[in-house]
């Protein structure tokens, strides 16, 4: 499978970070993102969960936001709701479309952009007071890039909030056989489990980018009550809380 796609002239030549086929896969249902009953029902039951975990350990009233991978603008919408300032990005024009269209409906205000992470940080180096980039991750081919990414555009002593999808035997039977297979709660093939990424993995990506990781909690799902919660379990999905220090260590500068 294609991994990355090649871009720039050819003296100047730079890697997207993107998987095609992931981005048409997501770019092929874009139409449903707002149908809470459809194939992103999930993301909408986990939506108030998330959101009060992000403004519970970063204030977001008046604070400027970057939502990194966004797509239809479920989470965006969300933290503008609650007084953000936000900035979406994504590389799915589909669902930039309908999250624009969205913007329309609700009246809600979001700057959405079609940008890779690597290259919006390129040009907005310490902007932001949060960055957000949820269940996006297990969807790229190189994740540190995009960790490298968020920690550049998240101002010093800013969150970065990562969520993701463990990797050990429980998360395959929960999350592909469980969610994919069994209970139908997303499409077949939604997620890959080789890009499924350890909380140890994503906490070393961020401290290789200068971030410290300040909590990790885990999302559960009950099927029988049909209702997600936060809990200690991190053993399927999970959230991570990173903050970039406010300054250097005087103890430790050259
Ligand atoms: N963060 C949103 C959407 C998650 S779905 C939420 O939690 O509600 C995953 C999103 O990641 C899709 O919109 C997909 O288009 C996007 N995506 C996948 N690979 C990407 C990449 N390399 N760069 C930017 N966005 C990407």
């Amino acid at each position: 499978m294609n991994t990355s796609e090649q871009r720039g002239s050819d003296n100047q030549q730079t890697t997207l970070n993107v998987d095609p086929a992931e981005i048409e896969k997501f770019g092929q249902i874009a139409n449903r993102w707002w149908d809470r009953n459809g194939e992103f029902k999930p993301l909408h039951d986990i939506n108030p969960l998330r959101l009060n975990y992000i403004d519970s350990r970063h204030s977001i009233a008046g604070q400027h936001v970057l939502d990194v991978g966004c797509g239809g603008g479920i989470l965006s919408e969300a933290l503008h709701k609650r007084g953000a300032r936000v900035t979406g990005i994504d590389l799915s024009e589909e669902a930039l479309s309908v999250a624009k269209l969205h913007l329309l409906e609700s009246g809600h205000e979001v700057d959405y952009q079609c940008i890779s992470a690597e290259e919006y940080a390129d040009q907005n180096a310490d902007s932001f007071d949060v960055v957000t980039c949820l269940e996006m991750l297990e969807h790229v081919p190189d994740p540190a890039s995009t960790v490298a990414a968020c920690a550049s555009t998240v101002k010093p002593g800013g969150s970065v909030f990562f969520s993701t999808l463990n990797r050990n035997p429980k998360s395959w039977l929960f999350a592909i056989v469980g969610a994919e297979h069994l209970l139908k709660l997303l499409p077949r093939g939604t997620h890959d489990y080789r890009r499924f990424i350890r909380p140890s993995e994503l906490a070393g990506f961020a401290r290789a980018t200068g971030l410290e990781t300040v909590n990790l909690t885990g999302m559960t799902y009950n099927p029988t009550t049909k209702r997600y919660r936060l809990t200690n379990d991190i053993d399927v999905n999970y959230l991570m809380h990173c903050r970039r220090p406010s300054a250097l260590n005087p103890d430790k500068q050259v």
